[in-house]
């Protein structure tokens, strides 16, 4: 049983054959996705001795060592050309690791039709990266799980792709119009958290840095209010 934050990952990526899964940890979307769309196999990279071997033993358990296949490496430095890998998943980890695994392997990204990015925290870290790179956002989710709201980001290479606006990177092009009850829920949790940090700020000494940190502050919840 996959959690649903990861449910919701794997299917932007049923109808591939070949897949990657960078920061594979335990493996479990890969053996997930073999086991539940035939002929599909992937390749699983995992940058950290433990969470590699606990994906080589989730693959081996399952019975999938000729659909998955476990690989120790940082970002997409596992992926060679003649993979012909047509999506990659990066689930699990912080918007500004998945953008410099991106950007570090930017020249594996080649071919590839469709990224699913999962970031934690600071999703418009992703989104930046991929107005810069020529990617275009297709698709976007935003769930609650155990308390916690998680965004799904589905990207495809597109020549030309028109940059998004500040409010776009923050709140998400596609769910910023939807304004679903999660994405209200978040913002109004972060909302609240900036305005308590603000009355913080206000009380402590004006320093450059400090007043660039309130700016930026009043920016955001003034995006998140006009949403
Ligand atoms: N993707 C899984 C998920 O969404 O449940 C696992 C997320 S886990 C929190 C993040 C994993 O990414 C860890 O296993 C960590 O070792 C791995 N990781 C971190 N940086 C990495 C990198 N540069 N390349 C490959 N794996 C990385």
């Amino acid at each position: 049983q996959l959690s649903l934050r990861l449910e919701r990952v794997a299917s932007h990526l049923y109808h591939f054959k070949r897949i990657a899964d960078i920061g594979s940890d335990h493996g479990y979307l890969p053996c997930y996705l073999a086991l539940r769309c035939p002929g599909l196999t992937a390749i699983a990279g995992e940058l950290n001795e433990g969470p590699y071997q606990s994906a080589c033993a989730q693959v081996s358990r399952s019975g999938l060592s000729d659909a998955v296949e476990v690989r120790k490496g940082n970002g997409l430095e596992v992926l060679r050309s003649d993979d012909k890998v047509e999506a990659i998943a990066i689930a699990g980890m912080g918007g500004p690791l998945i953008a410099s695994i991106l950007e570090e392997g930017k020249t594996k990204l080649r071919g590839v039709q469709t990224l699913v990015l999962q970031p934690n925290i600071a999703a418009h870290a992703v989104r930046e990266w991929l107005s810069h790179h020529e990617f275009s956002i297709s698709a976007e989710e935003i769930i609650e799980e155990d308390g916690k709201i998680y965004e799904i980001i589905v990207a495809v290479p597109e020549k030309g792709t028109p940059s998004l606006t500040e409010a776009d990177l923050l709140l998400g092009p596609i769910l910023r119009r939807e304004k679903g009850s999660a994405f209200q829920k978040k913002w109004r949790r972060e909302q609240q958290s900036w305005l308590q940090v603000l009355e913080e700020l206000k009380k402590g000494k004006q320093t450059k840095e400090m007043s660039d940190k309130q700016r930026k502050l009043e920016r955001k919840l003034q995006l998140v209010k006009e949403a």
